[in-house]
């Protein structure tokens, strides 16, 4: 099981209660990722290779990608290594935002490039992209960024002047809104990461008519089997 999401947590709790030997394995950034797999693997496998030579030395009968939607180069090893190996996998794709009812007034992009572009000139941007494309937004004068946990001072590149504040999901519409006012908010940029508990931004963005800049996902791996939820997660595994 490929983790670091919440999902991730979920899907090896369910599986071990039907009485699934499961293995969780996280990337280790984050401390909370890290104890989301607690008695699992940290730290990578050193490439696609490295994940196969895993997969085989443990004998594991199936691969579960609950990664991030935003985890590409992972999704993408995970694909590789099963093709290599026969092991079958499976991706949980939590469904994105585009089925919004607001998604058609925002603003897609395809890079977060293009998203510091686009939310150029439109007041105090607040940026929930995460911590690691941070730099990418360098050009913005005034932001406000929330991320999960905030950056080591080694890879502090963006101006002093930003605010940047470390908190976790899930978020209130009331903080949001509350959020987006006492922060003089001019600009919602965010990925589309989907689910529910982050989601309340995108609402109270359009209750105050905070434009909102949403970089797309990127592609998934073609023919990648893949499941919304942990419940299709559960059920595939039934199936074999
Ligand atoms: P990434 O760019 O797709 O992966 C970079 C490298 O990190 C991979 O090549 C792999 O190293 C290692 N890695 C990633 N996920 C792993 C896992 N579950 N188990 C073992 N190794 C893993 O990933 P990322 O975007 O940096 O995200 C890192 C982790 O944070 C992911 O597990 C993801 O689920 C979680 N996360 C990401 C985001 C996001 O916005 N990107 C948000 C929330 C949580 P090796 O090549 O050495 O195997």
């Amino acid at each position: 099981m490929l983790g670091g999401t919440v999902e991730g947590r979920l899907v090896g709790d369910a599986l071990a209660e039907a009485g699934h030997a499961v293995t969780t394995s996280v990337a280790g950034r984050t401390a909370a990722a890290r104890t989301l797999a607690s008695g699992g693997v940290t730290g990578g496998f050193g490439g696609p290779d490295g994940l196969a030579a895993w997969l085989t030395s443990h004998s594991i009968d199936a691969l579960v990608d609950a990664t991030h939607p935003f985890a590409a180069r992972m999704t993408r090893h995970a694909a590789w290594a099963a093709d290599a190996t026969g092991v079958p996998l499976v991706r949980l794709d939590r469904p994105g935002w585009g089925a919004h009812p607001q998604a058609p007034t925002w603003t897609w992009v395809s890079s977060h490039a293009e998203a510091a572009r686009a939310a150029a000139g439109r007041g105090r941007a607040l940026l929930t992209v995460g911590r690691q494309p941070l730099p990418h937004y360098a050009a913005l004068a005034t932001v406000y960024a929330r991320v999960a946990e905030l950056p080591a001072e080694q890879d502090r590149r963006f101006p002093d002047a930003w605010m940047v504040v470390a908190a976790r999901g899930p978020f209130t519409l009331a903080a949001e809104r509350r959020l987006m006012t006492d922060a003089r908010i001019g600009v919602l940029v965010t990925k589309d990461s989907g689910g529910a508990s982050t989601a309340a931004k995108l609402e109270a963005a359009a209750e105050l008519d905070v434009p909102v800049v949403v970089v797309r996902r990127p592609a998934l791996p073609v023919g990648l089997a893949c499941v919304p939820d942990v419940a299709g997660v559960l059920a595939w595994v039934a199936a074999r």
